[in-house]
């Protein structure tokens, strides 16, 4: 078993899926096996060793005393480590993106656009390593200085989902390496090739540029080793992305032992159409949302909340759109298709158990909604109209291409239904009245923690802080000032009187 993708990037038919620091990686063969899914052909791409538990232990001792010599690495020379990884990932876009989009099952300009969202994060870090900035501030007490600066936390540790395989893991790795953190990453079983091989990628140019390991790696062949990380002390922030499901535990456990857990759940992200809205950005807006990556972004657009004297309109705009889209339908890798697969079985069963329960509670299918029959995971992206916004099943996050479509009367109307949803992550509005794209982004706006107008609830910029409010799990990760959740931070009053003044004016006389 070879890929020629395999094969550019170096790696072996079966490869070791534990990176344990000094440039080893485990001979381990009796943790089990995983076999990542090439979700266009339903055939295993490739084969990985899992980690043992001595795996993890070593890795864990090295990441250790590696975060021991880091942590006192001027924060720029940091940057300057980053800046290799940076580089040597542009050397491989081509064939590291070819690897995700084939792994994931997105298409390859998606697979690249996630290797350059890993390069913008390294170029944002070098920047950032000279900016972690503190504060100060003005002592009450005379001859007193007051300030505050960040120190790094220690190891963070980083569990990813299978839709962004490597560029998640680079947001949070790239950022906590210049705060002075070590990061140790347990990937996606169904995408550990791409992980396998961005650490290759990275780890090489530190050890070439005469850096200590600063990322570790293991995959866990079930959810045991995953389990122990996330209970184990030594990792002072466990930055995790996946369903809301397992985040919840995640965040309890690490809550329990009084850790830092940085939760990036799951999304059910709507947009509000209004009748001055431009329908030429909105209509291939909604679409992309929707069934871009198959609908398998935290971002997609799930649900279309459209005013009533548009609505015909824009779904029949929607249902030609969808048409044309299910003539696109095919391996992601071919620059023809838009619409690539589910990235396994049990998606397209999730996907096909949603449309079920939505035609039991009175939905009606517009168009699509079933499997494609043949090879690989595919299925026709769906529009499903005639539930309301408290039906079970659009209240939840179904990850594959179902887009709810609904429609109100009043905005006020359209942006309590925005909200009226567990989840908090992305939301958009299309219109050309500005007091109405005021007040969608105004504190009695969207609930979300990302909030669009005139443009779509998927994809982002590194630039800004990513994340999303209530289910969603509250994390910011990437640009503006989410770094601060990978460094510690520190008050420090220095008393340069000959006086020892008390706060608050409290006397103590001795
Ligand atoms: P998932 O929750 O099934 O898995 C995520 C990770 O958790 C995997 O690495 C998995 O092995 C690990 N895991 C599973 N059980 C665990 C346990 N008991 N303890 C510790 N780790 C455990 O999610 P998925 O199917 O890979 O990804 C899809 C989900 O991720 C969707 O809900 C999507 O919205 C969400 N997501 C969110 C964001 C975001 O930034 N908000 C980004 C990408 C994906």
């Amino acid at each position: 078993m070879s890929h020629p993708v395999l094969d550019k990037l170096g790696l072996a038919a079966i490869e070791s899926g534990s990176y344990i620091g000094n440039g080893e990686w485990s001979k381990t063969t009796d943790a089990g096996v995983l076999e990542p899914v090439n979700p266009t052909t339903g055939e295993v791409l490739g084969k990985v060793h899992a980690s043992s538990k001595a795996d993890y232990d070593t890795l864990m001792e090295r990441a250790e005393a590696n975060f021991k010599v880091w942590r006192k690495t001027p924060a720029p020379k940091r940057g300057e480590a980053i800046r290799l990884c940076a580089d040597a990932l542009r050397k491989h876009k081509d064939a590291l993106g070819s690897l995700v989009a084939l792994e994931m099952g997105k298409s390859k300009p998606e697979g690249d656009g996630e290797v350059q969202e890993m390069i913008d994060i390294g170029e944002f870090a070098v920047g950032l390593s000279r900016q972690l900035y503190g504060l100060t501030m003005h002592s009450e007490r005379p001859g007193h200085r007051m300030y505050e600066q960040w120190h790094p936390i220690g190891i963070v540790g980083v569990i990813s989902a299978f839709n962004f395989p490597v560029a998640v893991w680079a947001w949070n790795s790239f950022i906590a390496a210049v705060c002075g953190d070590i990061t140790v990453w347990k990937p996606s079983p169904k995408t550990p090739l791409s992980a396998i091989a961005s650490m290759k990628i990275c780890n090489e140019a530190l050890r070439e540029g005469g850096f200590p390991d600063i990322f570790f790696l293991f995959n866990d062949a079930g959810t045991e080793l995953a389990q122990e990380f996330v209970d184990d002390k030594r990792v002072a922030l466990v930055s995790f992305t996946g369903s809301t499901k397992v985040g919840r535990t995640v965040g309890e456990r690490v809550a329990r032992r009084m850790g830092r857990s940085l939760l990036e759940l799951g999304g059910n992200n709507a947009i509000i159409v209004d009748e001055t809205a431009d329908l030429k950005l909105a209509i291939p807006a909604i679409v992309f949302g929707a069934v871009g990556t198959c609908g398998q972004r935290c971002t997609s657009t799930r649900r279309l909340i459209v005013h009533e004297s548009v609505y015909d309109d824009v779904l029949s705009k929607l249902i030609a759109a969808y048409g044309q889209v299910e003539g696109k339908i095919g391996d992601p890798t071919d620059p023809k298709n838009l619409v690539g697969p589910l990235n396994s079985s049990d998606a397209v069963d999730a996907f096909l158990d949603a449309i079920a329960q939505a035609k039991a509670a009175g939905g009606k299918i517009e168009i699509g909604g079933t499997a494609v029959e043949g090879k690989g995971f595919f299925v026709k992206p769906a529009i499903v109209t005639g539930l309301t916004n408290e039906a079970d099943v659009v209240q939840h996050e179904t990850f594959a291409p179902i887009l709810y479509v609904m429609k109100y009367s009043d905005i006020d109307q359209a942006i309590d239904m925005q909200n009226a949803v567990p989840q908090g992550l992305s939301s958009s509005i299309f219109t050309t009245n500005l007091k109405r794209a005021e007040a969608f982004l105004a504190a009695w706006g969207s609930d979300c923690g990302i909030a669009n107008v005139n443009i779509g609830t998927s994809g982002a910029e590194i630039g800004g802080a990513f994340g999303g409010e209530k289910e969603t799990g509250g994390g910011r990760e990437s640009g503006s000032d989410a770094w601060k959740a990978y460094m510690r931070r520190q008050t420090n009053t220095i008393n340069y009187s000959d006086a020892l003044p008390l706060a608050q004016g409290i006397k103590f006389d001795l």
